[in-house]
């Protein structure tokens, strides 16, 4: 049977890559921050590694480049670093389709909670700001809120406490591997939205329940699947 919407009452988004165009500028970001500290990182690694948070990308790249894991304060500096040159960029904006979805979402009367390995205030503050009257910082699950980031499924734990609804009643939207590996880990029903390079059979590979291409494509699909 085609996935439904069917005893749902909650929907967790992810936000880069889902709810705004923003990998194209962690990507720029990551890869000159690597650079700056002797480590390299392609667009390639930092789509596989998205969803994690900044202390465990750091450690898995360092580990696979020198050899040794980074320091705490190490980790610190370069996700510091990093963070800086994000945020020196002209701001990412929403995903096409995604204030769409939202707002149908919300039409359908699902809870609408955000569920980000992020720890970049300047967009978990926008976020407020442009689905104002759908999301609050208090329905978000950001890298300030859970110990073990993506892939455990502590982040979409957290998220269906703070809804109060049962793993079975909710749904996920990710883009990333590592995303889609938490919230399934965590029990949930996952739509995988591929708004990256990598293919289709990555994202596949962690049980998604549907693979759709755009935000504007699963806004479309929320017109013909009703509750
Ligand atoms: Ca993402």
């Amino acid at each position: 049977m085609p996935f439904s919407l069917k005893g749902k009452s909650a929907v967790l988004f992810d936000m880069d890559g889902v709810l705004y165009d923003s990998m194209p500028n962690h990507s720029v970001a990551w890869a000159q921050a690597m650079e700056h500290y002797g480590m390299h990182m392609t667009p390639h690694d930092v789509y596989l590694n998205e969803g994690a948070t900044g202390h465990d990308t750091v450690s898995r790249i360092s580990l696979r480049d020198r050899g040794r894991a980074a320091s705490a304060d190490e980790v610190h500096e370069i996700y510091s670093y990093k963070a800086g040159l994000f945020r020196s960029m002209p701001a990412a904006g929403v995903m096409p389709g995604a204030r769409e979805t939202v707002r149908k979402a919300a039409a359908l009367g699902l809870q609408v909670l955000v569920v980000t390995g992020s720890g970049q205030n300047n967009l978990i503050e926008g976020v407020q700001r442009d689905f104002k009257g759908y999301i609050v910082r208090e329905r978000m699950v950001t890298s300030f809120d859970v110990e073990r980031g993506k892939p455990w499924p502590d982040p979409y734990l957290k998220g269906l406490e703070i809804a109060g609804v049962d793993a079975s009643e909710a749904v996920v939207v990710e883009n990333a591997p590592l995303g889609i590996r938490s919230a399934v880990a965590a029990g949930i029903d996952t739509i995988a939205v591929n708004t990256g390079p990598l293919d289709d059979g990555i994202l596949m590979a962690e049980g998604p329940v549907l693979l759709l291409h755009s935000m504007t494509e699963l806004s479309e699909w929320l017109d013909s699947r009703p509750l």
